[in-house]
């Protein structure tokens, strides 16, 4: 077994997860990622982080809307690697509609996948972490960890949960060497929001042209994207031992959205 430290980023097959794993691997960390493709498709990924890494890299395609296979995952990173030092929750998923259309199903989608993911995740992890009084716990919540948009409702009710998990957690693990910090991105371009645009768009009787200046930039004071690469450099800090200091924190990533 390798004496790296290993870091399970959970959707890390695209968009912020992989810039995170990617950041990660540069540090020489094992990577167990995760995400909803087959062990194929991600093959050549795995062998592109290794090359980065040094380290090993292992996939886990669990759907983290399941408990059980959640903890299937856990498993394999511990047999893999002896146990996750490190905890990127940053798998998630959206959805806009006025409430009263909100289908249930999506409610209860966004719900397991955008906060019960993470409480399982983490209850998984800890009792290593506090075996070895080290480790790191980032969850990737949002700008709407702290405030709201009309027309995701769950999203929002479910980043502003996440927020509260993390400060809950960092209580309760900070005589342990274990740290527990979120990171709230403002609007980042990866896949899951040029999904959403289209869907605002209807949302709100706008063209999708509207979406991105009148929605999106205008909620960032300085008017444009926080990048895949912001974020990453952030959450590696927060996995250092510098940011020993910082826990229970939710900062802002956000061009001064949150600052209104
Ligand atoms: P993305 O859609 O590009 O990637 C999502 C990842 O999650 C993929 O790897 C996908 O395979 C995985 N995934 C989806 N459903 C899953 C499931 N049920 N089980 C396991 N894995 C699953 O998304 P992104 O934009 O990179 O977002 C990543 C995180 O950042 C999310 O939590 C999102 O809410 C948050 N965030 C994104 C933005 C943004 O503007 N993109 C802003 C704030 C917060």
């Amino acid at each position: 077994m390798s004496n790296a430290k290993t870091a399970l980023v959970t959707g890390s097959t695209s968009g912020i997860g992989l810039g995170i794993a990617e950041a990660l691997a540069a540090k020489g960390m094992n990577i167990v990622l995760n995400g909803l493709e087959s062990a194929d498709e991600v093959q050549e990924l795995c062998t592109r982080l290794e090359g980065i890494s040094g380290g090993k890299v292992i996939y886990s395609s669990a759907n983290l809307m399941d408990p059980a296979a959640v903890r299937g995952m856990l498993d394999a990173a511990a047999s893999a690697f002896g146990g996750v030092d490190i905890l990127v929750n940053n798998a998630g998923m959206q959805f806009v509609s006025p409430v009263e259309d909100f289908p249930d199903d999506k409610w209860e989608a966004i719900m397991s996948l955008n906060l019960s993911a993470a409480f399982y995740t983490a209850k998984g992890v800890v009792p290593h972490m506090k075996q070895q009084q080290w480790g790191r716990i980032v969850n990737i919540a949002s700008a709407h960890g702290l405030v709201a948009s009309p027309f995701k409702s769950a999203y929002v009710a479910a980043k502003h949960g996440l927020l509260g998990l993390t400060k809950t957690l960092a209580l309760e693990l900070a005589e342990q060497g274990v740290t527990v910090n979120a990171i709230c991105p403002g609007y980042v371009w990866t896949p899951l929001v040029e999904k959403q645009i289209p869907a605002t768009a209807e949302a709100r009787g706008m063209t999708e042209e509207q979406v991105i200046n009148e929605v999106m930039l205008a909620a960032q004071p300085n008017k444009k994207f926080a990048t895949i690469e912001q974020i990453a450099a952030l959450a590696v800090y927060l996995c250092s031992d510098d940011a020993t200091g910082i826990t229970g924190a939710s900062l802002p990533v956000d061009g001064g959205w949150t600052a209104h």
